[in-house]
Parts: structure tokens; C-alpha cells; sequence
């Protein structure tokens, strides 16, 4: 099970007080866009054992989203931060790359 922290209220509970929303950093292809692009942005979406940084609500605390970094294949947690941000802080980059070398920040897809 996981144990998250949210970094708006600082609430540390199992994950089901929380709900998973998906990737994070996915960048919004508006109706401008090339036809591809946008199909891209709703219906490609990364799935990789191990690093993943995804969306977050704390839906039964303050309602807030944010984005967490954990790794898929262990549950580990390298840490939780504002969802009002596009990229990862680099304290977790750091931690993410202190367990994981090889791990990049790709940036948003
Ligand atoms: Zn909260």
C-alpha cells in the first residue's frame, strides 16, 4: 500500500484517501494542433516499471492535485510537489536519481 504525503495540506495517509489521475506533465495539444499531436495527448500515455510521475487528488482531505514521483515497480515515494509546476523540483530529481542513475527528465511529452 502506498503512503502519500500532500504537499498542499501536509496530510500523510494511505493512498485510499487519495485518487490517481494520471500522467503528469502532459502537454495540451489545443484545437490548433496537428491531428496527431492531439491524438497523442488523449490517447498515448507512458506505462514504465519503475520512475513515474503522475497526477494526484487528495479527494477525501483539501481536494488539492499535485504531482508524486514514485516508482511503479517498488511503490517507492521520491516525493510530492505542486501541481502548478512543469517539471519535477530538483530535490527529486535528485532522490529519483540517487536511486535511479539511468533516469532522465524527458521533459513534457
Ligand atoms: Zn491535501
Amino acid at each position: 500500500m502506498l503512503i502519500l504525503t500532500c504537499p498542499c495540506c501536509h496530510v500523510t495517509a494511505e493512498e485510499t484517501e487519495f485518487h490517481a489521475g494520471g500522467e503528469a506533465h502532459l502537454k495540451r495539444i489545443g484545437p490548433d494542433g496537428a491531428e496527431g499531436e492531439f491524438e497523442s495527448y488523449l490517447f498515448m500515455r507512458q506505462n514504465p516499471k519503475g520512475v513515474h510521475l503522475e497526477r494526484w487528488r487528495h479527494v477525501y482531505g483539501c481536494g488539492k492535485w499535485f504531482h508524486l514521483a514514485r516508482d511503479t515497480a517498488t511503490l517507492e515515494v521520491f516525493g510530492a510537489y505542486s501541481a502548478q509546476t512543469t517539471s519535477p523540483p530538483d530535490h527529486i530529481r535528485s532522490a529519483i536519481q540517487e536511486k535511479h542513475p539511468e533516469w532522465q527528465w524527458q521533459g513534457a511529452s
